[in-house]
């Protein structure tokens, strides 16, 4: 495969720079030449493609965000979009192109796949919902992000003697707010895959405080609902202090941590090697700590499993 193209598609996650990264410099190594594809399938359906540089990539990898930019298309959904797509890729002479985003962005992925294009798919979402993989690229540095704003949070609260509750990303998938939670002490975590009925949590709380634990911390993946809502039953039903912070955005931008930086790394140059092998209709993941790659068909109809054990861990840590 002498030509290869790259592209981010989806939420941006930090790391997909150090991805980007690796991708290109595996590709030159083996004699490829790198395309990048600027604003994901929207760029792709509209020519975006340039060349990828050692000046882009440098220097960059430190960074969150993508070089490349990212979008979302609704045309690409379309079967014309993705011809279109196709097009490009063939009048650019792109043999193999590596997709860096979320569940969506792979859906893509295996339509172009199907009309004979070799793409392979790297899992990156701060939200850690793909089952296929253990993790994805941007989940841990999420997770840093949430927990050092846990301590601040924690900090305000207790010279009040309030509850905080802070909601963090993860529609489908509590992992955010479970590991963010762990690392963090939290005191409770609200996930969508533990449903717990408010009046149990509420109560959870007013027995803290009667116990003389004035301030608890407690983390809302907003799939389980939103702060503000939680913060209203709470105050409607006992007589908690509690206050709600939304982190939002704050989850997905910083520098990348070191284990996302060699994950991405690590995924970047599998993808490569699948094409360089002529291969393509797959996903790249890793699994106890191995990088293992899967055909995007399986990779995107995992369902997501949840650790149960670490989620009771931190129930058992909380409860004194
Ligand atoms: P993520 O990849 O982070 O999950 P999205 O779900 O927004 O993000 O998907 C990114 C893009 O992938 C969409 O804007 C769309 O162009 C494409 N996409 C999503 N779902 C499909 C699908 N079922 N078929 C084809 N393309 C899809």
């Amino acid at each position: 495969m002498k030509r290869i193209g790259v592209l981010t598609s989806g939420g941006d996650t930090p790391g997909m720079n150090a991805c980007i990264r690796s991708v290109f410099k595996t590709g030159v190594d083996m004699d490829m030449q790198v395309m990048g594809i600027y604003h994901g399938y929207k760029g792709l359906i509209e020519g975006r493609v340039d060349y990828i540089t050692h000046e882009m990539v440098e220097n960059k990898m430190h960074k969150g965000g993508t070089v490349l930019r990212t979008a979302r298309s609704e045309e690409f959904k379309s079967e014309e979009g993705t011809k279109k797509a196709l097009n490009v890729l063939k009048a650019y002479g792109i043999e193999g192109l590596i997709v860096i985003g979320g569940d969506g962005s792979f859906r893509g992925a295996e339509a172009l796949f199907k009309l004979g294009i070799k793409v392979i798919g790297i899992p990156g979402t701060i939200d850690n919902d793909m089952g296929y993989t253990d993790f994805t690229i941007g989940f841990d540095t999420a997770i840093n992000n949430v927990m050092n704003e846990i301590y601040k949070i924690r900090d305000t609260m207790r010279a009040h003697d309030r509850v905080g509750v802070i909601e963090v990303m993860g529609r489908r998938c509590g992992d955010i707010a479970l590991w963010a939670g762990v690392s963090g002490a939290a005191d409770l975590i609200l996930v969508p895959e533990r449903p717990m009925p408010w009046e149990d949590a509420a109560n959870i709380l007013a027995a803290n405080k009667l116990r003389g634990k004035l301030t608890s911390i407690v983390l809302i993946a907003e799939g389980a609902g939103s702060s503000e809502a939680f913060c209203e039953y709470v105050r409607a039903h006992t007589d908690v202090e509690i206050k709600g912070t939304v982190l939002g955005y704050i989850q997905r931008g910083g520098n990348p941590s070191a284990f996302d930086r060699v994950l991405a790394a690590r995924l970047g140059q599998r993808a490569v090697e699948l094409l360089s092998d002529g291969k393509g209709g797959y996903a790249v993941g890793i699994k106890n700590n191995k990088i293992v790659s899967v055909p995007l068909e399986q990779a995107v109809n995992v369902n997501d499993t949840f650790d149960d054990k670490l989620y009771d861990l931190n129930s058992v840590m909380a409860k004194f």
